[in-house]
């Protein structure tokens, strides 16, 4: 763990790092977070994180108290403090200290949290074999109520599907929406491969847009490998070729079995190994230096 946490404006140690009972982000899941990575000196993708995090921010009507180049420099300054080339960064903004009404106008101050962590990535055997998993009854929210676009504090759907992952005998779920239509895993993109064509369901079904989802398109396309954003149902996972998940913490992970239907020969795909491949190169220069070089 990190050894010190940015909270408003200081750096804690973990001990003194809280938040207060009446925090909206406690109380009602009002607040945004994003889930980064560092690797190799440099944090991936920050502006693309940063991005999202005030598109979030947006679209919940929440005043971020610092500029996106003050967030960067929370986010680099939370790595040199805790001397990590590495790891995973939590970066969380509440709606703040209100009353125990709703009403986010009784919370004069948006609350800003920075945590720089050393990360568990699924064991390694997976990423050699392969992942089992399995859809679940709980449906993803609709983009009509909270749009799942926003990456909001409200994970509770997510966690759900977890648990009725878990209960399965399986780590990861498949979400689908509330037609029936693919949505995505808990913490992770979905993707399918059916002859040589990559294909992912479209932010409108109801889905966080990924930035690992997106980095993973932008690598398939310069190898000249067709990409379809389109809806799609488990019919077509389970008579697809190929398909794996991707997300910040899970990289690009593959999946060899959904609802006990192996997919296509029950091994990781050659596209997907080759996607692995391209993303693991290219956090090797993305982003800005930690420390200087
Ligand atoms: N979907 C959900 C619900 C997530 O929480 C995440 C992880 N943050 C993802 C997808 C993957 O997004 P990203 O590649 O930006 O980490």
């Amino acid at each position: 763990m990190g050894l010190v946490i940015y909270v408003d404006g200081e750096f804690l140690p973990k001990e003194k790092a809280v938040v207060s009972v009446f925090d909206h982000g406690l109380l009602y899941g009002d607040g945004i977070f994003e889930g980064i990575r560092a690797y190799h000196n440099r944090v991936f993708k920050l502006k693309e994180h940063i991005d999202r995090l005030y598109d979030s921010a947006k679209v919940i009507l929440l005043e971020i108290p610092m500029t996106r180049e003050e967030m960067t420099e929370v986010v680099l300054e939370t790595m040199r403090k805790n001397g990590l080339r590495e790891g995973y960064i939590r970066l969380v903004v509440t709606r703040g200290v209100g009353d125990l009404g709703l009403d986010p106008k009784k919370c004069p101050r948006a609350s800003v949290i920075c945590i720089g962590a050393s990360i568990q990535l699924y064991p390694e055997e997976f990423y050699e074999r392969g992942l089992d998993i399995v859809t679940v009854p709980t449906r993803r929210n609709l983009a009509e109520a909270v749009n799942p676009r926003i990456k909001s504090l409200n994970y509770l759907n997510n966690v759900m599907a977890k648990i009725e992952a878990s209960l399965a005998g399986t780590i990861e779920a498949v979400m689908l929406n509330a037609e029936g239509y693919v949505a995505e895993a808990t913490g992770d993109n979905i993707f399918i491969v059916k002859n040589g064509v990559l294909i992912t369901p479209p932010p409108y079904v109801g889905i966080l847009e990924g930035i690992t989802r997106n980095t993973v398109m932008e690598l398939a396309r310069a190898r000249g490998i067709p990409v379809v954003e389109t809806l799609f149902t488990r019919y077509d996972i389970y008579t697809a070729d190929e398909c794996f998940l991707t997300g910040t913490a899970a990289e690009v992970i593959p999946v060899v079995k959904v609802d006990a239907r192996a997919i296509g020969d029950g091994q990781p795909g050659e596209m997907t190994r080759t996607l692995i491949a391209d993303f693991r190169e290219l956090t090797k220069t993305d982003g800005p230096l930690i420390f200087p070089d």
